[in-house]
Order: structure tokens, then sequence, then C-alpha cells
């Protein structure tokens, strides 16, 4: 009897224990505490549609997508102006709705038809958009809050609510790498290396897509 009550507290109080864990993980974010603390804003959503993107409709039909997928383009030599002059050039291999960087969120495909960007089944149900690799503390805090700011304004846009799908393959919030561990079709693991590697370099601890997700939903709640 001894042993068992041991053995109940002790899963108890490892359960106390993973459960703080995991809040202080997303509420201790450096990246986003510095976004706090230096009142750093979203910039606005520059649309430069190019109509030489092929237009398909979603799965459920013309401006139906059922969520968004984040990307990093995992090029550390590129900027966003080369990367959509390559993205135009290059289409039929793949292309997204938007690229954002430290300054920009550019729009450039239409987001009522499916982009090419992670494979079937996603294409035919998700908005999607690259982030470049930006290199400094303050570009890389504020591209995570041009992609939290745009992923949220997007959700409203299209009537969907907030909900990370890296737990269980179901929501409408999606990493590249969340849809090739649920839905196949793509393996890629992007955005969560670019993450780990530039949290590390500039906050001294690694960023991820459960910590952009916190800034998602802060910004889904502001928008109206
Ligand atoms: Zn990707």
């Amino acid at each position: 009897m001894k042993l068992n009550r041991f053995v109940v507290m002790g899963a108890v109080f490892i359960g106390v224990l993973g459960f703080c864990h995991g809040t202080a993980d997303a509420s201790t974010s450096m990246v986003n505490q510095y976004i706090a603390m230096h009142h750093i804003e979203p910039v606005a959503v520059s649309k430069r549609i190019w109509h030489g993107f092929p237009k398909y409709r979603y799965r459920h039909g013309f401006k139906k997508p059922e969520g968004v997928v984040v990307h990093e383009t995992g090029n550390p030599n590129s900027n966003i102006f080369s990367e959509i002059a390559y993205m135009k050039r290059n289409y039929s291999n793949g292309f997204v709705h938007a690229f954002i960087d430290g300054t920009h969120i550019i729009n450039i495909a239409n987001t009522n038809y499916l982009a090419w960007g992670a494979g079937y089944p996603a294409n035919a149900r998700f908005l999607q958009f690259e982030q470049v690799e930006v290199h400094s503390k303050k570009q890389f805090a504020k591209q995570a809050a041009n992609a939290a700011y745009f992923t949220a304004k997007l959700l409203k846009q299209y009537h969907l609510k907030p909900n990370d799908a890296a737990y269980d393959g179901k929501g409408t919030v999606w990493s590249h790498h969340a849809v090739s561990q649920f839905l196949g079709g793509t393996d890629h693991t992007d955005p969560d290396g670019y993450y780990k590697t530039a949290g590390r370099r500039y906050f001294g601890q690694a960023y991820s897509m459960a910590q952009l997700y916190q800034l998602i939903k802060q910004d889904y709640g502001k928008l109206n």
C-alpha cells in the first residue's frame, strides 16, 4: 500500500512538472518576449499578385482553404525579392501565396486558389507562405511578428479558428514539418531547423512553431 501511494504521488508530481514545463516553454519564449517588450508591430500586407500562377480550386472549392502552412526557404543566401523572382520563373516546381521577411509581407498569389508548396494532399487544403532567412536579432523577431500576424489575418479572413495541428494532425495552423508527419506527400521539416538555429544564435534559445503559435493566437484575438 505504502509503495503504491508513493508511485501514485510520483506520477502526480511528474505530471505537474510536465505541465509547468509545457506552459513555461510557450510563455517564456525569448523571441516573443522581445516582440512584446519592444512593441514590435507587424508590417502591412503588400499585395503584388502575379497573374502567371495557375488557378486551381481548393478541395472544398473557391475561397475555401482549411488552414495555413508555414514554410521557410532553407536558403541562407537569398532575399525576399530574389526568392519571388525565382518562384515566378519556376512555379511549375512549386509556389506559395506569400513571402515574409523582417520588413515585408508580400502576397504574390491569389489566396482564393490553392498553391503548390507542400505536396498532396496539403496543397488542396491550405494557404501557404514562405519565410526568407534573415540575419539579425531584430529582423528575426520582426519576421516572427509578421508571420504570426499574417497567419492570424488569413484565418480570420477565411472564417477559420486557430488550432495547432502539431499535436494530432488536425487543425488550421501547420508547419511544413507537421504536414510531412501527418499528411505525407512531402518530407520537409521546415521551419523547425531555421527557428531553432536563428533562435539560438540571436536569443540564446531555440524558437519553435509552438511558440509562433502563441503569437498567432494573440494576434487572432486582436483582429475584428
Ligand atoms: Zn516547406
